[in-house]
């Protein structure tokens, strides 16, 4: 089988060989008494205030809001609730940071050397922050440990090496003129982000804005604001001057939508739901116009051809889809599979989804923890309840898990049609939709037809058949015979609905920079 080679050096997630033989032989659906005696944590709650200026301080309305274990829902700490004027003042303390401080003077050298030290840092206590995102997020600590937090060092480390190499151009004009091109850092960037991946998606913005000598604003997602403050405060470590990373945790509508209409913020980065994503777009266009890059949601196909070796295809397209409770942008949503191979891959899914292993994140061997909060358990078991109404056969699943917290079965429905809503909406759940198609040039149409265009999968052993669907499918990543392979030069980014621009590599860099063309006359044109 291939994937077997598991959080490799170069950090790609190739974990479906590793969840496979974890599912083996553990009974279904893991325990009910996993769930019932959560495991203590590992870590304690150091970081809980609001990181301004280099400090960490209450905020201004001396409002604080408690953050919940999706294990029990019982609170695990309460944090500092900002909100506009908590966002003035970081914003002030980014633009004085970005106008007179140090950071935009100093070398790029020097800049490189500290994102390559607070990467040192985050390796040195990845297992704490490994810990809390897996306490604040419900994730399963060997993910969060073994490939999330390792790649957030990496992803510094490929940060800190661009540090020093952004350079603009000259280029030649139709006269007597030299022209430079220079790239210049936008200014101080509002970045706001979810709570499916706090550390990878903090890592995918601040990273970038960092490298290219911006200053930031980051507002953490309410449900998951504890790794991010941990880490800040290893940037400060690390050397990172005051006032060049502030961390807002609170509200969407308040902190959130204060961010993203506020006049001196340069530069906005949002990843959520579409529809929030048209509000921060409004709210940036209808302020300063500041420029928007948009990461938003998916309901991407995955095709499953009748050449595909069966076994491989059924851990494949499980993984897409429940990795990380099935609460991914890009998760395989959509299960297009060839209907010569259709019966035996839908009771081979059955079967491994049986075995897949939900219980406290914190156990060894657990694939799968609880859903975020109660507001996302409810949404998708109100999808659930839709698949069965509206004629799909729920083949396994379907209730919740366990008595406690927010834990949902892992979920596969049959016959699942392109119009009803398991097919059309984005669940974020450990909730698979098998559909079944004939024609090449039919599976192309029906997963094209969807407002999203974030990510596709293709399984086929055909070269002219991949590349057939790679040329025909609308989406910013298509992934052939693998899934979710993430690293930190490959783009990540969607079409149409998905979004405005694209996340790591060299593409992420453009986000914070201007262009600059300076034209200067030449005094001896002999020499153009
Ligand atoms: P979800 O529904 O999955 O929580 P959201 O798109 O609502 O996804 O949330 C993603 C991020 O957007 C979070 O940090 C959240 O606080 C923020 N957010 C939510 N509503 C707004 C808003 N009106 N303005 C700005 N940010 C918002």
């Amino acid at each position: 089988m291939a994937g077997r080679r598991i959080f490799s050096s170069s950090l790609l997630i190739l974990l479906e060989g590793r969840y496979a033989r974890w599912g083996r032989g553990i009974c279904r659906f893991g325990t009910a008494a996993a769930i019932e005696e959560p495991i203590t944590p590992p870590v304690q709650v150091n970081y809980t205030k609001l990181l301004i200026d280099g400090q960490f301080v209450d905020s201004a309305s001396g409002k604080t809001f408690p953050t919940l274990d999706p294990r029990t829902g019982d609170v695990i700490t309460h944090v500092a609730e900002g909100d506009a004027e908590d966002i003035n003042r970081a914003v002030s303390a980014a633009r004085k940071a970005f106008d007179e401080g140090p950071w935009p003077k100093m070398t790029p050298y020097e800049r490189s050397q500290i994102l390559y030290r607070f990467a040192d840092l985050v390796e040195k206590h990845k297992d704490e922050i490994a810990a809390l995102e897996t306490w604040d997020s419900g994730k399963p600590y060997q993910q969060a440990a073994a490939a999330e937090v390792p790649m957030m060092t990496r992803l510094f480390q490929y940060y800190a090496g661009w540090a020093d190499k952004i350079h603009g151009l000259t280029v030649p004009a139709d006269g007597p003129y030299h022209v430079q091109v220079l790239h210049e850092p936008i200014g101080v960037a509002g970045q706001i982000i979810p709570w499916n991946f706090p550390l990878i998606m903090y890592t995918w913005k601040v990273g970038p804005a960092l490298a290219t000598g911006n200053t930031v604003v980051i507002k953490t997602a309410e449900q998951t604001p504890l790794s991010a403050l941990y880490v800040s405060k290893l940037f400060h470590e690390a050397g990172l001057p005051e006032g060049v990373l502030n961390v807002i945790s609170g509200y969407g509508p308040t902190a959130g939508a204060a961010l993203a209409s506020h006049m001196d913020v340069d530069k906005l980065a949002f990843t959520g739901s579409t529809d929030t994503g048209k509000i921060v777009l409004e709210l940036a266009a209808r302020s300063n116009l500041k420029p928007v890059t948009l990461e938003l949601g998916g309901k991407s196909p995955f095709i499953i051809c009748e050449d595909a070796d069966i076994d491989h295809a059924v851990e494949l397209a499980h993984f897409a889809l429940f990795f990380n409770q099935g609460q991914c942008c890009c998760a395989g949503s959509r299960t297009f599979v060839h209907e010569r191979v259709y019966d035996e891959f839908v009771e081979k899914a059955k079967a491994r989804a049986l075995k897949r292993v939900v219980g406290d994140p914190f156990r060894s061997g657990v694939e799968q923890g609880p859903q975020i909060d109660t507001e996302q358990f409810e949404k998708i078991m109100k999808y659930i309840k839709s698949g069965v109404e509206s004629g799909a056969t729920l083949e396994v699943g379907g209730e919740r898990f366990g008595s406690k917290g927010y834990y949902i079965q892992p979920t596969v429905f049959s016959d699942v049609k392109d119009g009803m809503p398991i097919a059309t909406d984005e669940i974020f759940g450990p909730v698979q939709s098998i559909l079944k198609f004939k024609e090449l040039d039919e599976v192309i149409q029906r997963a094209n037809s969807t407002r999203y265009g974030l990510a596709a999968g293709v399984f086929t052993k055909s070269i002219d058949t991949a590349n057939t669907l790679t040329r025909a499918l609308r989406a910013g990543t298509v992934w052939i015979n693998c899934y979710d392979v993430f690293d930190a030069a490959i783009p990540f980014g969607g079409f149409k609905m998905s979004g405005h621009g694209r996340e790591k590599g060299i593409y992420s860099l453009q986000n914070y920079l201007q262009v600059k063309a300076v034209v200067t006359p030449l005094k001896n044109p002999a020499w153009l």
